[in-house]
């Protein structure tokens, strides 16, 4: 398969590795929004969270914990923005699951996540509410 993620995880190409395990691989992102901006992957292609095996997602989460270990340590950063573009509507530009690992710093200019999209249902809270929960509950019978 033609994917890049997939050939940094193969190393067919290089990255800039800061962190591997036997499940994940982290490595600093080609094109920074922050200083230190590192994307943790898993190595087989899964394309969604919903892809993943339990055993990979409990892997990726625990690499996004080094990282921003990592990255603490070695920056000192004030905190950190973790997110993942998951289709394209919402930015996935590279289809091989990725969590982005920001480290933030007072007065860097960015945002917080609920700066991402501001687009709220016009539904009452209790509607939505309710009718996420029914499509569970027919989801968990059928
Ligand atoms: P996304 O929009 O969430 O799919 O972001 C994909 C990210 O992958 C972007 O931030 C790119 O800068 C980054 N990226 C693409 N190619 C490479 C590469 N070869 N090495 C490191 N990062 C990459
Ligand atoms: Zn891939």
């Amino acid at each position: 398969m033609d994917c890049i993620f997939c050939k940094i995880a193969n190393k067919e190409m290089d990255a800039l590795t800061i962190g591997e395990g036997d499940l994940t691989i982290t490595f600093l992102d080609i094109f920074p929004h922050a200083k230190g901006h590192a994307v943790v992957i898993p190595k087989t292609h899964r394309e969604t969270v919903g892809d993943l095996t339990k055993e990979e997602l409990a892997a990726l989460f625990s690499a996004v914990q080094d990282a921003v270990q990592l990255l603490g340590h070695a920056l000192q950063p004030d905190g950190f923005t973790i997110g993942i573009n998951q289709g394209k509507a919402a930015g996935q530009a590279v289809p091989h699951l990725h969590v982005h690992v920001l480290p933030r710093f007072e007065r860097d200019g960015g945002g917080s996540v609920h700066s991402v999209v501001n687009a709220p249902s016009e539904e009452p809270l209790a509607e939505l509410r309710e009718k996420i929960v029914q499509s569970k509950q027919k989801k968990m019978v059928g």
